[in-house]
């Protein structure tokens, strides 16, 4: 499928996601401030398009345009862990040919982790009173609930309209 289709995919899911925290965030004790909305919904929609940043495209180059910019903003501000995740999470994927890992169901369920743990990790060498643990990491995924389901909803809808026969037919990605 298309870009256009893609973001299309991504908006929609990103809204009805969006709506699901806004009826049951106090339901599941998770709560979702007017902030954690808007990231909700921008992250469905960045992960919605985010597998094919692997090939060379216009969206893809404003893609690095924008993460260009976050990562300055991150750093002016002294973010270091958060740009340090951010870098990390724009290039992976770049790491393999097109419609590698970021077409398969089941780095949709690892990486969240994978980057979840790097981000604990990364605060623990700055905080030398706390360690790294399983515990402190599952904790970490249970107060950002909402953020990870929002990358895996995001990278899901992309990977189901990509299987949809009709645009796989059409020799787009
Ligand atoms: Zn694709």
């Amino acid at each position: 499928m298309n870009f256009k289709g893609h973001i299309t995919g991504g908006i929609v899911t990103g809204a009805a996601l969006t709506g699901s925290a806004v009826l049951f965030s106090e339901p599941l004790g998770v709560p979702a401030p007017p902030l954690v909305l808007a990231q909700i919904f921008s992250i469905t929609i960045l992960f919605s398009l985010f597998p094919d940043l692997d090939i060379s495209s216009i969206p893809q180059r404003w893609f690095f345009r924008v993460i260009f910019v976050i990562l300055l903003g991150l750093s002016y501000h002294e973010y270091y862990e958060e740009a340090t995740l951010l870098a990390l999470v724009a290039i992976t994927p770049l790491l393999d040919h097109h419609r590698s890992w970021t077409h398969n169901i089941f780095s949709v369920l690892i990486f969240p982790v994978a980057m979840a743990g790097i981000y604990e990790y990364l605060l623990m060498k700055k905080q030398f009173f706390y360690d790294w643990s399983t515990d402190q990491l599952m904790l970490h995924l249970q107060n950002h609930i909402w953020l990870v389901a929002a990358c895996i909803v995001g990278w899901y809808t992309h990977l189901f309209l990509d299987s949809l026969p009709k645009f796989k037919q059409s020799g787009h990605h």
